[in-house]
């Protein structure tokens, strides 16, 4: 059965002779794959271990080394710089902020959120002034952030999330509705609303992890690849703080976790972070002919307002790439093989490429992946460094950590420096959130919610428009993930 369902949802797709389902992801296949750096040759000793060469694990070392050049820095992969989420994201360099802005408040008061969405707006631009200064070519282009509404209780919400966001740290002109014919023009079939936002850059999220890793290489971090991390074990005593490896050991005065959609896989961590799946698909190149059609000169990233939303960009090489939650937890949390995605995702990425771009029907899917996000208990990131047992971590930014991650990079410097900066007083340094339920609860749950999300998102699609309203569904969704 699982079968013919599988042949059926990609029939009408139609796939390039060079289709690829995994491969890591597209943006890797495009660029090629880096030569693999060395493994740890052994037990060694060094300041500061980062553990993860994505964006979170570059960043840090990246702003350790420059500020303190004499500092012994390693990062220790498993695979290779960029493996992760990081060469596999959309290439939304947004100052998008995942989690509840009320919890934030709660701890430290409303302005100390406030800073810190407004330090997501400068680190969208420090992160693509580092990328010229480093001389990292990654099709990065600040063309801004286009949300669609595609149904009355989508634009309804649209509204009301921008009133909200005002609220949060947006000034009027970080986010607002354009009109309809707004240039440069960006055609999504059945739009009724559009909302933009200046703070984003559309990039290339191989080329930026691969040419960050370099950079941290040539200002003299030892990078190793191919190098498993088994266990991080704390200060003990007299001894360091440690990184079990199949290689050898690192002991490090700080250590850093970089791990986010796979720590669950460290030990002792089981529950920490839910790796949630996320989904994306590459077209082609679009003919030119269809581009005329749909505009999109000003490259801005572009998504919906659906409740199970897709996230999209216009390619330097001129193809869509869109991508979304498709199935997104796997029991156990289960870990994708090396990116291959399942039949249903690809579908569904399809259909919203689809009926947002209908003439796009006939450019043949070139590459479908997915990758893992992390996703903490209650939804929201976080930064920690704790003296004592000297181990630190950042992540749990759910779909928004791209530019996130470098606002944790700074600030993870200046916690291990120990310094007391404006970066180490945002609020999402040191929040604390309980594990996962175990299994089976944590499959069914996120089986449930997304079940909730799609049905809710059906509904407002056939509800007459005066009769439209956000479904209660999402809401009971919403309040079973405890977001
Ligand atoms: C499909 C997809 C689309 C996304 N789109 C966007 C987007 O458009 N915009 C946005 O802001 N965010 C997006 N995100 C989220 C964003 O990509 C991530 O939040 C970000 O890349 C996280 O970076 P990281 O360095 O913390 O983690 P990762 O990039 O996942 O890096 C973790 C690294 O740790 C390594 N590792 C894991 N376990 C071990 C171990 N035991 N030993 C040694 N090494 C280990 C991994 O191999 C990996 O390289 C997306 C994510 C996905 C999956």
């Amino acid at each position: 059965m699982g079968l013919f369902t599988t042949a059926a949802q990609l029939r009408p797709i139609p796939r390039s002779t060079r289709f690829a389902n995994g491969s890591v992801s597209f943006w890797f296949r495009d660029l090629g794959f880096p030569e693999r750096r060395d493994p740890l040759p052994g037990s060694a000793d060094y300041d500061v271990c980062v553990v993860g060469a994505g964006y979170t694990g570059l960043w840090a070392a990246y702003y350790l080394k420059k500020e303190q050049p004499d500092l012994r820095v390693a990062v220790v992969e498993r695979e290779f710089a960029g493996f992760g989420a990081s060469g596999r994201n959309g290439g939304w360099l947004s100052a998008e902020f995942a989690g509840s802005r009320e919890r934030y408040a709660e701890s430290h008061g409303k302005s100390a959120f406030i800073a810190l969405q407004r330090a997501m707006m400068s680190t969208v631009d420090e992160v693509i002034s580092v990328a010229a200064a480093e001389g990292i070519d990654a099709d990065i282009v600040k063309g801004g952030m286009r949300l669609v509404a595609t149904n009355a209780a989508q634009r309804d919400r649209l509204a009301e999330d921008i009133e909200y966001l005002q609220e949060w740290g947006y000034w009027p002109d970080d986010i607002h509705l354009l009109p309809a014919d707004h240039a440069p023009s960006l055609a999504v079939a059945d739009a009724v609303a559009c909302a933009y936002s200046p703070h984003a850059a559309r990039v290339h999220p191989a080329k930026l992890v691969t040419g960050l890793a370099r950079a941290v290489q040539g200002l003299g971090v030892d990078i190793f690849e191919g190098t498993a991390v088994e266990e991080i074990r704390p200060r003990r005593g007299g001894v360091r703080p440690a990184v079990i490896t199949d290689r050898g050991t690192v002991y490090a005065d700080h250590v850093v976790r970089a791990t986010e959609g796979f720590t669950s896989t460290l030990r002792g961590r089981h529950r920490e972070w839910l790796p949630m799946n996320s989904s994306m698909i590459a077209t082609e190149p679009v003919p030119s002919a269809v581009w005329e059609k749909i505009g999109w000169e000003g490259r801005e990233v572009l998504g919906d307002s659906a409740h199970a939303y897709v996230y999209a960009q216009r390619t330097a090489d001129d193809r869509i790439a869109i991508g979304g939650r498709g199935v997104p937890y796997r029991f156990g949390s289960g870990q994708d093989k090396d990116g291959a995605t399942q039949p249903q995702a690809i579908a569904e990425l399809w259909k919203a490429l689809t009926r947002m771009f209908p003439d796009v029907a006939e450019v043949p899917v070139e590459h479908a992946w997915s990758g893992a996000l992390g996703v903490p208990r209650d939804w929201c990131p976080s930064v920690h460094m704790d003296a004592e047992t000297g181990i630190g971590w950042a992540g749990g930014y759910v779909g928004s950590g791209v530019a996130t991650s470098n606002l944790a990079g700074r600030t993870l410097r200046d916690l291990i420096l120990g310094r007391d900066t404006e970066l180490t007083r945002l609020p999402w340094v040191g929040h604390q959130v309980r594990g996962w339920e175990p299994e089976p609860l944590r499959w069914v749950g996120t089986r449930v919610i997304h079940g909730l999300y799609r049905t809710a998102d059906r509904r407002e699609s056939k509800t007459p428009e005066d009769k439209s309203h956000t479904s209660r569904l999402a809401g009971i969704a919403t309040r079973i993930a405890g977001r």
